[in-house]
């Protein structure tokens, strides 16, 4: 059995858990010429040199021999492509047309004084510099085992900490990404948007900077009002560490009162902010889990609700696909900008997007970073893009967002925290990734992976490769779990096991 994506494509994906042995006959009467494993491309016609491989009805390459039709079209077998010029590329010349808006679907939500809506009733603690963060995760760990058994509605204690605040160029155009995204989470619906903040004293990212609009390379609407309410202990104007963790203590107390006498209300499905992306991708994941995501995202952006995609780097080898669906010559331009500004970056550092693929990319069957984008992006599904977010901005459109951040799991998911207030994660060899701020919804793109880690991954996607589901059905089932676990009413397996991965905020400003 395989699976053949486009009628266009001239390779295929071996489906069976134990590949094609060698003689084995595939579906059109083609005999595997060799051992082909599991999730691998099968040539169905004989390939000249020079001919292009098509997946996804898009060359991700040129044969560099002679391919005989059976045999496995493995990685050296191939010459990558260069990526799409960017000078060259189609604008809003296919903008899909509106889908029929989906109404009544709703989620149980916190409704904050900002206008956000959370999905956790989270304490917060925020923190300017990471000096301070194991003093602030030694009171957090303290405020949860002695506090918050008082206050059954607070979900969780959260000590905001990261590798940012000081031993940098603070006003370097590049330290803008790192400070926006820092502000935007410390200021998270799921925290109430309102948080103790933790500072050390001298450290270069003051609280003023991190919460004043004086800091002219954000953009405006900075809340300066989370200084003005007593909110922020600096550990330097303190005698001993444990005045400083009495005083974080005494502070959570308070706003664990707070909190805990808010409750959940009806909220609609728009006011959902999700934030996709996948890791450990395999060749299932652009035929699986990617469309099923797709899928969902088609049915939030009708119910009008916010959904980003990410990864510059797996949109980068799409992009001459993207840009026709912008809904306005600018967001095209800004697509084009935030690729450029990446391809920049990249060179700066003597790099390409062929440097995106990791091992175990390549062993679940992706040859490259173009068949790879060409998978990723499949999760953006099938509607106009509305908006495009710089890097660590926070994201104010409702409908399909780009929010370019870097491929990196866990500096994408720091990046869109800046503005979801859902995640969804795809995978293909499996993490365990969570973040502590966000329900992470991991869907697996073979039930290989959803049997092997059933304590790990929430939803299976891999029955869509055995025929099982559909890619829509599989949609929907995703779009109605992502409105319970945003209730309340389901946990994600990340967040009954308490995992949250460390912050990682983007910094491509230089270090002092
Ligand atoms: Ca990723």
């Amino acid at each position: 059995m395989y699976i053949r994506v486009n009628p266009r494509d001239n390779v295929a994906i071996v489906v069976r858990p134990e590949g094609a042995a060698a003689g084995s006959e595939l579906p059109g009467g083609i005999v595997a010429r060799e051992r082909i494993p599991q999730s691998h491309k099968v040539a169905l016609r004989d390939f000249a040199t020079g001919d292009p491989i098509l997946r996804y009805g898009q060359a991700i390459g040129y044969a560099n021999r002679p391919i005989p039709a059976g045999s496995w079209v493995r990685e050296d077998l191939i010459d990558m492509p260069l990526p799409p010029s960017l000078d060259l590329l189609p604008l809003c010349t296919a903008v899909p047309s509106p889908l029929p808006p989906l109404t009544g679907y709703t989620f149980e939500g916190y409704r904050n004084s900002d206008g956000s809506v959370g999905t956790r009733n989270i304490l917060g603690i925020a923190t300017t510099v990471q000096c301070v963060a194991p003093t602030v995760e030694y009171a957090a760990r303290r405020i949860k085992a002695e506090l918050l058994p008082r206050f059954p509605n607070v979900d969780d204690v959260v000590a905001v900490t990261h590798s940012y605040g000081c031993g940098v160029a603070i006003n370097a155009p590049g330290a803008a990404v790192p400070i926006r995204t820092l502000r935007h989470i410390s200021l998270h619906a799921n925290m109430a948007a309102q948080p103790l903040v933790v500072s050390l004293g001298c450290e270069k990212m003051q609280p003023a900077l991190l919460f004043s609009n004086d800091f002219p390379v954000l953009e405006s609407g900075a809340p300066e009002h989370v200084l003005d309410q007593g909110n922020v202990i600096r550990l330097q104007d303190h005698r001993g560490f444990a005045e400083m963790v009495g005083l974080i203590m005494e502070a959570a107390g308070k706003r664990l009162a707070v909190l805990d006498r808010r409750r959940r209300e009806t909220c609609p499905a728009s006011d959902l902010i999700v934030g996709l992306q996948c890791g450990g991708s395999d060749a299932f994941s652009g035929v699986t889990c990617n469309p099923a995501v797709g899928a969902a995202a088609d049915l939030l952006v009708r119910a009008g609700a916010t959904v980003m995609f990410s990864e510059v780097t797996e949109v980068r080898d799409a992009i001459h696909l993207l840009t026709p669906r912008a809904e306005t010559p600018e967001i095209a331009r800004a697509l084009i900008r935030e690729m450029q500004w990446y391809d920049d970056y990249l060179a700066g550092g003597r790099a390409d997007r062929s440097a995106n693929t990791t091992p175990g990319n390549k062993r679940g069957g992706l040859a490259n970073i173009v068949e790879k984008a060409l998978g990723s992006v499949a999760k953006a599904g099938s509607t106009a893009i509305r908006a495009v977010a710089s890097h660590g901005e926070k994201v104010t459109a409702k409908g399909l967002v780009f929010a370019a951040t870097p491929a990196s799991d866990f500096i994408c998911g720091t990046q869109q925290l800046a503005s979801m207030n859902m995640h969804v994660f795809t995978t293909g060899e499996g993490t365990p990734y969570g973040l502590a701020l966000v329900p992470v919804v991991k869907v697996s793109s073979r039930t290989a992976l959803a049997e092997k880690w059933h304590d790990l991954i929430d939803m299976d996607a891999g029955t869509i490769a055995t025929g099982h589901a559909t890619v829509e059905q599989v949609g929907m089932d995703l779009f109605q779990l992502l409105l319970d676990v945003a209730s309340g009413r389901k946990k994600t397996w990340a967040e009954h096991w308490g995992l949250g991965n460390a912050l990682a905020p983007f910094n491509p400003g230089p270090v002092t």
